[in-house]
């Protein structure tokens, strides 16, 4: 087997091979506030498609337009171009990681508009707003996908693009740590790292560097953590929040705080954990993980997000009280819901 077992059908597959073979422009589009998997795989397929001579532009939808600064050292960021200078019209355009239509933000309209859409996800509740889907919710990241399409597309898979797809595969889960962790996951390392990656390079990169200013930032928000011994049906929750303010104390910017849920999350006590985040423009994006026994990503659709049983998020425009208000009924487990 050179390829992972996925859930997507053959005529899927050949609509959308067909569909890329016969571009010579394709416009690309992660969902917003990327994450690994999400430049991953969208850098990964833009520099395989860029190696044949076509023209990629590749982007995501946020209003402040930055790359986070754990994946800048990601290969492939030349293909970035800001939203307003992305194609309002694309022939061709592909979506990467995005479960819905408005996980794109600021080019939904551009996907509206596509004249061909290319859904790749592995979100179990994908919506399959495109017109051609490659979705398979049992690939432990997008990244999988993605090198199953270009495998079939005959493209090579070098150095760079391989870093790119290791970089999804290793974050989606949690360093081959999550549950999603299939045999599958480790023979595709294998074949990433066979390609001369240097995956100690890589860990460190996105996780194991961060500027002093982290460290009094992680202190302030695990000071005021609380554990709730009773929440999440008696299994309990532990929760705590990075405010605007603590990191302008400090000077850290906002995408410097997206490993505080990894500490929160270890605590034995809590079935699931809670980290509420403000941005520079004051919402609150809130990252919920369980341990298994808990749907975070039902609890957090019910409040306008979504995501993975075990990792979820949404965001919110209340405060801190008031969103931990409106998250903790949520919080149920399987099987003791009313
Ligand atoms: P995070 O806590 O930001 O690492 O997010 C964990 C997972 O939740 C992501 O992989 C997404 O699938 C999902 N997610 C996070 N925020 C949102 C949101 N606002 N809307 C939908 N899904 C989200
Ligand atoms: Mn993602
Ligand atoms: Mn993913």
């Amino acid at each position: 087997m050179t390829t992972n077992e996925s859930a997507v059908g053959e005529a899927d597959w050949r609509r959308a091979t067909e569909l890329i073979r016969a571009a010579d422009r394709v416009a690309l589009a992660c969902h917003v506030s990327p994450d690994g998997d999400a430049l991953g795989s969208m850098l990964g397929l833009g520099l395989a498609l860029a190696s044949t001579g076509r023209k990629v532009v590749a982007s995501f939808g946020d209003r402040v337009f930055a790359v986070p600064r754990l994946l800048r050292f990601l290969p492939g960021q030349h293909l970035l171009v800001e939203p307003s200078a992305y194609p309002a019209e694309p022939d061709l355009m592909i979506t990467f990681d995005a479960s819905t239509m408005e996980r794109l933000g600021l080019l939904a309209p551009h996907a509206g508009k596509a004249r061909e859409l290319l859904v790749i996800d592995h979100h179990v509740s994908n919506t399959r707003f495109g017109t051609v889907h490659l979705v398979d919710p049992g690939a432990a990241s997008t990244t999988m996908v993605v090198e199953e399409l270009i495998n079939r597309l005959g493209l090579p898979v070098d150095r760079e693009v391989a870093t790119c797809l290791y970089v999804g595969l290793v974050t989606d889960t949690g360093s081959f740590r999550h549950s999603i962790t299939t045999p599958a996951a480790h023979a595709m390392a294998g074949r990433l790292l066979a390609t001369g990656l240097r995956p100690e390079e890589i860990a460190r990169e996105l996780w194991d560097r961060s500027p002093f200013a982290y460290l009094r930032v992680l202190g302030t928000a695990l000071g005021r953590a609380v554990l709730e011994p009773d929440a999440a049906g008696g299994l309990g929750l532990v929760w705590t929040y990075v405010s605007r303010a603590d990191r302008a104390a400090e000077g850290l910017p906002y995408d410097e705080v997206e490993g505080v849920i990894d500490v929160v999350r270890r605590v034995d006590e809590a079935e699931v954990a809670v980290v509420l985040k403000e941005d520079d423009e004051g919402r609150w994006n809130v990252s919920t993980r369980s341990k298994g026994a808990v749907d975070v990503a039902r609890a957090c659709a019910a409040l306008g997000g979504g995501g993975h049983a075990r990792a979820a998020g949404f965001s919110s425009a209340l405060s801190v009280a008031d969103t931990m208000a409106a998250l903790r009924p949520l919080l149920t487990p399987e099987g003791s819901r009313s």
